[in-house]
């Protein structure tokens, strides 16, 4: 069996493991000069290990960044200095909470101040889309790059995926064209690691056809994807009994995965769905295991906080996420306040692990996602999964489709398309319930028959427009 066939099997394993064993390793370091094998399979290794050899791990990592920052890092030096805070001195992670929450606001005003002059020539430079929100540049360095890869890598592994092995990607695509030197490596690295991209923006009923036809002659082992877009396609499957494969296991990124969207992918490609939280600015923060209980954080390259304003959250409470990303040397992003919402899961009792056996501390779950938070009059959040709860109806299904937009002056809009059990009265029941949630923001429904992705490609429930 050649290696171009895609049929699972002999053939696509024997590739996998020569790619995994020989191909990509030499890729990494004599084409794209990174350390990437080395770092997955030191966090291979890593995962196994009790909670407090990873914390300990964290924390020297903690302080080597933070030591670095202070020596080298305008913004961080100048902060440590005002505060007296010495990061030789830090022992535990509640020690960072010395430190102010670094906002999106101060990382545009101090941007320059935030970069290490040394590393700034060679950093990667990257931003988030402006599709919601107000676009945010930022710089890593290329270290953190490799570390980047490999912790997605590893996340990915435990649904199963290896590199090598075929992947179908359903996902985005604006931003997605590289050019020159650094597109032929793309387009290599993707050939050679057979992924197939699908743009999930065309959700059409030709384009779903295409995907379809690739998903049957591809048989991937493993499908990475934007969530909303995939669970709309896969309704369409179901809707018109298409499936025709065996279980393949999903991995979502970019939005939340809701219950009503779990069960549809559950029945569309089987039972192995996988969340993973992760953003542009830090790439994959957290993910879900086998155990489906949870995301395991992405601790030997990030620490994570829940908290409220600027303290720690207790376990089980939704507060903002504060990330310290220990490996970008480049622009050191300390407590950066990433504008989602998440509650972290309880300590286990003594000895008790997560079902997998993996030390990785959990987020329980990601209650919203940057622009999937609204604000009332007073500023206080309401999740966007409000609405996601409310208009769910497993059973029924009175809407096929939504999306929510607070508007910057605060009045909130939700546009519905229904759905085949329709019915006024119970929709009105929803809505007075909603209103509740919503605390006297002005709110009205518009109803029409689509809603199309944003340019980005998400296909957005709740946006949050922003002054
Ligand atoms: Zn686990």
């Amino acid at each position: 069996m050649s290696i171009s066939e895609n049929a699972p099997g002999l053939g696509a394993r024997t590739y996998e493991r020569a790619y995994r064993r020989v191909l990509w390793p030499a890729w990494e370091r004599l084409v794209r000069r990174r350390p990437t094998p080395q770092h997955l399979r030191f966090l291979e290794a890593m995962q196994w290990r009790s909670p407090d050899v990873i914390e300990r791990y964290q924390l020297h990592a903690l302080r080597a960044l933070l030591t670095h920052a202070g020596e080298h890092v305008p913004y961080w030096r100048e902060t440590f200095r005002r505060l007296a805070f010495d990061p030789r001195e830090v022992r535990t992670r509640e020690d960072l909470a010395a430190l102010p929450v670094l906002t999106r606001d101060i990382v545009r005003e101090r941007y320059v101040d935030l970069v290490d002059p040394v590393h700034g020539r060679l950093n990667v430079k990257k931003g988030t889309s402006g599709s919601t929100g107000v676009p945010l540049k930022f710089e890593y360095c290329l270290s953190s790059e490799s570390w980047r890869q490999a912790v997605r890598i590893r996340a990915y592994s435990w649904s199963g995926y290896r590199p090598g092995l075929p992947v179908f990607y359903y996902w985005g695509l604006i931003n997605e064209r590289p050019t020159g030197a650094q597109g032929v490596k793309v387009v290599l690295d993707r050939v050679s690691k057979r992924e197939v991209f699908v743009n999930s923006i065309r959700q059409d009923d030709a384009a779903r056809r295409s995907a379809l036809d690739q998903l049957r002659r591809m048989r991937p082992a493993a499908i990475v994807c934007f969530t909303q877009s995939c669970a709309q396609f896969a309704r369409w499957i179901l809707d018109r009994g298409l499936r025709d494969w065996d279980d393949i296991p999903v991995l979502c990124g970019a939005e939340a995965v809701l219950p009503a969207d779990r069960a549809v992918l559950c029945q569309a490609f089987g039972p192995n769905v996988f969340e993973t939280y992760g953003s542009r600015e830090t790439m994959l923060m957290a993910a879900e295991c086998e155990a489906h209980a949870g995301l395991h954080l992405s601790e030997e390259n990030l620490l994570v906080e829940v908290a409220h304003a600027d303290k720690a959250a207790p376990a089980g409470d939704t507060g903002d996420v504060l990330v310290t990303d220990l490996h970008n040397y480049g622009m050191p992003f300390i407590r950066y306040q990433n504008g989602d919402l998440a509650r972290m899961a309880p300590p286990p009792a003594a000895g008790d692990r997560c079902a997998c056996g993996r030390g990785l501390r959990k987020l329980e779950r990601v209650e919203g996602r940057r622009a999937d938070t609204l604000r009332d009059r007073e500023g206080n959040p309401i999740p966007g999964i409000v609405f996601h709860v409310l208009l769910a109806d497993g059973r029924q299904e009175i809407i096929r489709q939504f999306q929510a937009v607070q508007r910057a002056r605060g009045d909130v809009v939700l546009r519905v398309v229904r759905g085949p059990h329709w019915s006024q009265e119970r929709f009105d029941a929803v809505v007075r319930n909603l209103e509740g949630y919503l605390r006297g923001l002005p709110f009205q429904v518009e109803y029409t028959g689509s809603i199309a992705p944003s340019a980005s490609g998400k296909l957005r429930t709740i946006i949050v427009e922003q002054t």
